[in-house]
């Protein structure tokens, strides 16, 4: 869970980064950088925490030159330590060189296994470093070359930007998990996680990087290459669901419309009759909540506040400060709740602690029932393309029913979305440009190492539930559970 942003050809390019940065905020709050080349030196800055406050202006004006990159964090490979906090910079053979990571490779802790095994030294515990080592140790002529032989040996989730004194290359995984576009500033070019970070410094939005492609940028202007053999794509659905910033255009479709689609399908899948009022979890389930008044006619109203003081509760790491965050996060409107029968739209269901508390605090600012709608299907297995999510064994929904679910978090009824409908609503009915792994289970085929698969295995036998339970993929998807137990 990570947002990356680059911008070269601007004599103010750390100040637009940081400014981009600050778009992409909400995809990581745990650390920041940017690293800026004035065409000799990068020069760089990492901290943890947020955007806002790392980069002030003193830090900025240390970071002079036409480019940079930068990163916001939060881990899903590593722990969160300003040693793994990104761009990562080193010094090799080749010159200096940033990187800035969105995704997670599946293979990385095999291949940093052997890298060490060879002599190798680590200065952080994130699976991007892989990526360094084997740029370093690439006979390859030039810096493209170099990068993609070391990215023919990562299996995963990538969208990157490297700096070098001279070159900004952005590249993307050929299954194309997280997003990355391409903008322009006047003269200068710019990258970006989501479009929300082109829109905020008035960037031109040009395109998104194709799955599998490389854009190299540099004083001969900007070129692209495919170098990557296309495979079936794999765009993550749950950026759509809950991940990415309303305001943006993902996968080539406007996030917000997407949800509220998501929203006015789940109105016709699971309906909620005779009830008085539709209320969102805001913020994620906002659109979605609007989505579900209108196909089911009945009103929108505000009946939870949220206070913009705290971070997302699911961000703090552990789980007692989550608890906690849910009451620090979002507080009932008794006026509009009292006397009502409410239907309360979020996007997902995690562990279900937050519709827990919820529930319960719309029932105490006098709600008479509450019905709780999801706009995505069970969240039952972990994302290993870099969305936090827990094992399976703390994922509510891979050992519950929806009837256990609903009484857990009392609820008087609970509704998920269909995998179906999803695909509906992002346009893809045979959810084949999609990865859904999370609420299918079906992951993408070699994109699981041995490692991941086994502790989902070991995960899975925790938590009661077999192989058998799991439907299994066809074509060019598999079950990293069913490898080892079939
Ligand atoms: P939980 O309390 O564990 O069930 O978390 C559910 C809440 O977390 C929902 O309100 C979601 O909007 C939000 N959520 C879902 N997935 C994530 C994620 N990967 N990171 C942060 N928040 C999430």
């Amino acid at each position: 869970m990570c947002g990356i942003f680059g911008i070269t050809g601007h004599p103010e390019a750390s100040n637009l980064a940081y400014l981009g940065l600050h778009a992409l905020q909400h995809r990581g709050q745990e650390s920041a950088g940017i690293v800026a080349s004035d065409g000799e030196h990068l020069r760089s800055h990492r901290s943890m925490g947020l955007v806002a406050d790392i980069f002030t202006a003193p830090v900025l004006e240390k970071l002079p030159g036409e480019a940079s990159i930068g990163h916001v964090r939060y881990s899903t490979a590593g722990v969160s330590q300003l040693k793994n906090a990104q761009p990562l910079s080193v010094e090799y053979a080749g010159g200096q060189l940033a990187i800035a990571h969105n995704g997670n490779l599946v293979n990385a802790p095999e291949l940093r296994k052997a890298l060490e095994a060879d002599g190798a030294i680590f200065q952080s515990d994130s699976d991007t470093e892989v990526i360094i080592h084997f740029i370093a140790r690439s006979k390859q002529p030039t810096f493209e070359n170099k990068v993609v032989e070391a990215l023919s040996k990562v299996k995963g989730a990538y969208s990157l930007l490297f700096l070098t004194q001279n070159q900004l290359v952005a590249v993307r995984d050929p299954y194309g998990f997280r997003p990355l576009v391409l903008g322009r500033l006047r003269n200068a070019y710019v990258l970006a996680s989501e479009t929300t970070a082109l829109d905020l410094i008035e960037a031109e939005y040009i395109r998104e990087l194709e799955p599998g492609e490389m854009v190299v940028i540099d004083e001969k202007g900007l070129r692209t290459s495919q170098p990557f053999a296309p495979t079936r794509l794999g765009r993550c659905i749950f950026e759509h669901v809950y991940f990415a910033k309303p305001d943006s255009v993902l996968f080539g479709t406007s996030v917000y419309e997407t949800r509220k689609e998501l929203g006015r399908q789940l109105a016709r899948e699971q309906p909620a009759p005779g009830a008085d009022l539709v209320i969102a979890v805001p913020d994620s389930g906002v659109p979605a909540a609007i989505g579900f008044s209108q196909a089911s006619g009945i009103p929108y109203d505000v009946g939870l506040i949220r206070s913009h003081y705290v971070g997302r509760t699911f961000i703090e790491p552990q789980q007692s400060i989550r608890h906690f965050g849910v009451k620090l996060k979002l507080s009932a409107v008794r006026q509009v709740l009292k006397g009502k029968r409410v239907v309360v739209v979020d996007d997902s269901i995690v562990r279900g602690t937050t519709s827990r508390k919820i529930v319960k605090m719309l029932k105490a600012a006098g709600a008479v029932e509450v019905h709780l709608r999801i706009s995505s299907p069970p969240t039952s297995w972990p994302c290993y393309y870099g969305i936090d999510t827990p094992s399976r064994q703390e994922l509510i929904a891979s050992n519950h029913t929806t009837e256990e679910i609903a009484r857990y978090v009392t609820a008087d009824t609970l509704g998920y979305l269909s995998l179906e409908g999803l695909g509906k609503a992002v346009g893809d009915t045979e959810r084949n440009t999609f990865c859904t792994a999370c609420f299918s289970g079906k992951y993408l085929a070699g994109q699981v190492s041995p490692e991941v698969a086994a502790q989902s295995a070991k995960d899975s036998a925790q938590s009661g539930a077999v192989a058998a339970e799991v439907a299994v993929a066809t074509g060019p998807e598999t079950v990293p559970g069913k490898h080892l137990t079939a």
